[in-house]
């Protein structure tokens, strides 16, 4: 929340705070009467905790078997049409030794899909300026954490910047089986122009580099992404260069969002000149391509087996739903209630544009993955 929002957000919630104000959030609603399992580790005093107790704000987690453990927070990047840097302020990373102890806990306890998150996880410990170990560094000790344990799992991340992807993290991710082969790499803009409008920090040259590192390193790796179309003074030619990214990445998943202003962004106080008719046709044009890609993406998947998470019921009837190492959603007929929350394998027998149906083959963990 900006410091400017705070009058506005009062005539609309009871409770407005900053992040570095989140330890005390207990006592704030424990003044409406309100108790809550949150509690921070004992000995700390909510009015003298910093940012930093954040990360020691005891989770509870919604899932038994998949689970989201910030590693950062804030951002340094101020992409012009962001407002994080300043709601969220700087980057902070958290503890590793921290990040550790609850994926450790965790995959003891039986969870299997594990998400490291941030909003630049791949600048991870560069705030603590040497006294924090890096990113891949992070991610070799989790996968270390993996071969001790014996146990399946995959772990995930979210979101990397292109300006600090190295090829050491496509590295360390090829050689540990419980890093997930599957990259949530943020585009935005196909074009360079509006990438340094965007103040992305990255141009497609390094784009491109890093996703032929995927490719050479890690063949088998899916591939997601963010777009914005319709950016502050888009032109045709500038879109076109974004949608022939879609043919040349064959991204499996684009979450692609139609420009509005953020307040508090930098880029709020340029004129929002694309029409709106323009940015729904864009958005268009960019979602059949990459339907057109996946589908051939999943085509390819026919008749052989995957290994997928098993996630809920499927709104088909009769059908749970699940997802594959790579994201892929996959659902098959049954109504076994009980094969949720576990790996299985599925044989493939439809694909559509952006799903896959199979038959179960096969339930459980692989014993010592
Ligand atoms: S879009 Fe991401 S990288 Fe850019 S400023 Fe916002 S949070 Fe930071």
């Amino acid at each position: 929340m900006l410091p400017d929002d705070h009058e506005k957000f009062l005539k609309l919630f009871d409770i407005t705070f900053q992040m570095k104000d989140l330890p005390q959030l207990p006592e704030l609603i424990s003044r409406y009467g309100i108790t809550t399992p949150i509690h921070l580790k004992s000995g700390i005093d909510p009015h003298n905790a910093n940012i930093e107790e954040f990360w020691n704000v005891k989770p509870v987690y919604n899932s038994g078997f998949e689970a989201f453990i910030p590693i950062q927070n804030g951002c340094d990047k101020f992409c012009s049409f962001c407002a994080v840097p300043y709601t969220r302020g700087r980057e902070v990373s958290r503890p590793s030794s921290d990040i550790l102890a609850e994926v450790s806990l965790l995959v003891a306890q039986g969870y299997k899909s594990i998400t490291l998150l941030g909003q630049n996880v791949n600048s991870y410990g560069i705030d603590k300026k040497g006294n924090e170990i890096s990113f891949p560094e992070l991610l070799k000790q989790i996968g270390e954490l993996g071969i001790r344990m014996k146990k399946e799992f995959w772990v995930y991340f979210t979101s990397p910047h292109p300006r600090d992807m190295t090829n050491e993290v496509i590295e360390v991710m090829s050689e540990y089986k419980v890093l997930a082969k599957q990259f949530h790499l943020p585009m935005q803009s196909g074009d360079d122009k509006v990438l340094i409008k965007m103040n992305r920090k990255h141009n497609m040259e390094k784009y491109r580099g890093i996703v032929r590192s995927i490719r050479r390193i890690i063949p088998e790796a899916t591939l997601f992404t963010d777009i914005i179309v319709g950016f502050t003074g888009e032109t045709e030619e500038q879109f076109e260069n974004t949608r022939l990214t879609m043919e040349e990445f064959r991204f499996n998943m684009a979450y692609i969002a139609m420009y509005s202003p953020r307040p508090g962004a930098t880029s709020h106080r340029w004129d929002d000149d694309i029409p709106q008719e323009i940015k729904k046709q864009r958005l268009h044009i960019l979602t059949d391509e990459l339907r057109k890609y996946n589908r051939t993406y999943n085509k390819n998947l026919l008749g052989k087996t995957v290994r997928v998470l098993v996630r809920g019921t499927d709104r088909k009837e009769g059908f749970l739903t699940s997802l594959t190492e790579g994201k892929l959603i996959v659902r098959f007929a049954s109504e076994d209630k009980n094969l949720i929350g576990q790996f299985a394998d599925i044989n493939v027998t439809s694909s559509s544009d952006f799903s896959m149906a199979g038959e179960l083959v096969d339930v459980g963990e692989i014993a010592g993955f």
